[in-house]
């Protein structure tokens, strides 16, 4: 099969602390910061783009630092966002959604339960819409009629060796995106699981619209990858020190995914 070439691409982070990433808390809290990814999928032939993160208005508005623009990161590696034919939404919270307009080729793939979520009756909850932002939502009701949306019902196969797996759990229609690469299945997780102890710990992020649902998410990244070193968590700074920097320029901003992580083990 295919083996395609991964990347996180980051833009953005903020401090936070570790009684922020859990919902079931134990006597245990320090500084526990988060990062914002985007992520690109590329072959010879083809590049998909993952998520398209928030923008400076937005980081401004929610008090996130921004580093650069999304689609700064993913020049450096050689995809220009005006180029990009196929971008993956894994769900339509603000930090996945904020830069579709930078996009103008794109068909974004969705899940159907994530459009219903987005536009239904959980938005009425303050607390459930509060990390949708209503500008992107109405933008991504704008792409259905202009036919720019491709949506997924559940698990689909977007090319041989890229498939988007649908989890729940965090919002609920977010998807994950499964790929094979030189070193086996990867699993880019999104925020199926923000951090590697979200997972390895079984204890949510507290954004949670079925507790039940991210648990077995947690479980199917689990099974769905080659081992839990397979496994990219959609917030974790650690996955900046674990894995390599394609090159010199790109160190600290992007990392490859395709590559084996030099440090691996028991996640904190
Ligand atoms: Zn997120």
């Amino acid at each position: 099969m295919e083996s395609y070439e991964v990347y996180a691409v980051r833009y953005g982070t903020r401090s936070a602390r570790r009684f922020d990433n859990f919902v079931f808390r134990d006597d245990h809290d320090g500084p526990m910061p988060m990062d914002y990814y985007v992520w690109a999928i590329r072959s010879e032939d083809r590049a998909f783009v993952v998520d398209a993160g928030f923008n400076q208005a937005e980081a401004v508005r929610r008090g996130r630092e921004f580093l650069r623009c999304p689609t700064e990161g993913l020049a450096m590696i050689g995809i220009h966002a005006e180029s990009v034919t196929d971008l993956i939404i894994t769900h339509l919270h603000y930090d996945h959604v904020g830069n579709l307009g930078r996009f103008p080729k794109a068909k974004f793939h969705l899940q159907d339960e994530e459009m219903s979520y987005a536009t239904g009756r959980s938005m009425t909850h303050g607390v459930i819409r509060s990390a949708y932002t209503v500008e992107d939502v109405v933008e991504v009701v704008t792409l259905v009629h202009g036919d720019r949306v491709v949506f997924h019902d559940g698990d689909d196969e977007l090319a041989p060796g890229i498939s988007v797996r649908h989890i729940g759990g965090h919002t609920r229609g977010l998807q994950a995106v499964r790929v094979y690469t030189e070193r086996g299945w990867v699993m880019l997780a999104s925020d199926a699981s923000h951090y590697y102890a979200n997972m390895i710990q079984g204890n949510p992020f507290p954004i949670v619209e079925s507790v039940t649902d991210m648990l077995e998410g947690h479980r199917r990244l689990r099974r769905l990858a080659d081992s839990d070193d397979h496994i990219v968590p959609g917030h974790d700074p650690e996955v900046m020190r674990r894995y390599p920097a394609p090159s010199k320029e790109t160190e600290g901003i992007v990392v490859s995914l395709h590559d084996p992580p030099n440090r691996t083990g028991n996640c904190s």
